[in-house]
């Protein structure tokens, strides 16, 4: 069995910070003043993480001192022109503009930058998952067949981003290429059945601290390792600093002793496939 540290990995979930941003906030002592490029591409080498997917936060202030998703964008696709190999990235929305502008902007997105899907935040956003404001935005994602990457990690049954409120999204449109990020946290039972991905960003080591390393295997597996998408939420963790995540992440994936060609799975070709099936 391969060492999660050594094997190639794509990350499908981490955050990075503009330079411009930085410099704004150069006192800024937060998690986010952690998400700088060049930091995160020591990571890479140092972890094998060949590429990772750059997720917005559906709060256009964290991308751009213009705070406009439009200049946001651009600031994304700036490293992802440096670094075409190393990343991919997710468009971004901002819930103050209407439907239609966000609509605009994700087209302009994904035809000008070649971006790689669409990420939709309700915490952040104050936007249900199932509004009447998303249709037009999964009807194009649907039409398109670009994937989405929907933020839950509920604290109650009617949080903006609920399990029960996903299900609502699906069977309204079932072809959605869907990623659901953080496993639905306690709400993951109600993933099981249906057509989606999931990302176990930031969730992991939460669910060592409420159920123990035996029962987070047990719910990696009851998903089946072909819907696994290895993520971390870099630098972004409840409850560990971001030095210890990748560390703290090998640690019970090692554990959980996933054969080698499982691993690949998880670890790569899922995201390629979720990203790429068309
Ligand atoms: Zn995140």
């Amino acid at each position: 069995m391969l060492a999660w540290k050594s094997v190639k990995k794509i990350d499908g979930h981490i955050h990075l910070i503009p330079d411009e941003v930085h410099k704004a906030n150069s006192e800024a002592q937060d998690v986010f003043s952690k998400a700088k490029l060049r930091s995160y591409l020591e990571i890479m080498d140092r972890y094998n993480i060949e590429k990772a997917v750059i997720m917005p936060f559906n709060d256009p202030a964290l991308l751009s001192m213009q705070f406009e998703i439009s200049k946001g964008h651009e600031n994304l696709w700036k490293i992802l022109k440096e670094y075409p190999d190393r990343f991919y990235v997710f468009a971004d929305i901002d819930p103050s503009n209407k439907p239609e502008k966000s609509l605009d902007l994700i087209k302009e997105a994904m035809e000008n930058y070649a971006f790689s899907g669409i990420k939709f935040h309700p915490a952040n956003s104050a936007i249900p998952i199932d509004s009447n404001y998303n249709d037009l935005l999964f009807e194009y994602a649907w039409e398109k067949k670009i994937g989405i990457a929907i933020h839950a990690y509920p604290n109650t049954k009617n949080d903006l981003c609920a399990v029960s409120r996903i299900r609502r999204v699906l069977s309204k449109y079932p072809k959605l290429k869907v990623m659901v990020s953080h496993m639905g946290f306690l709400e993951f039972e109600g993933l099981l059945d249906l057509d989606c991905y999931v990302d176990i960003s930031a969730v992991l080591p939460d669910y060592v601290k409420h159920f123990g390393l035996k029962k987070t295997n047990e719910i990696l597996r009851s998903f089946s390792v072909d819907r696994l998408i290895f993520a971390s939420d870099w630098p972004c963790s409840r409850i560990i600093d971001s030095e210890e995540i990748y560390d703290e992440y090998y640690k019970i994936l090692d554990f959980c002793q996933f054969s080698d060609q499982e691993i690949h799975k998880i670890a790569y070709q899922n995201i390629l496939n979720f990203l790429m099936e068309s």
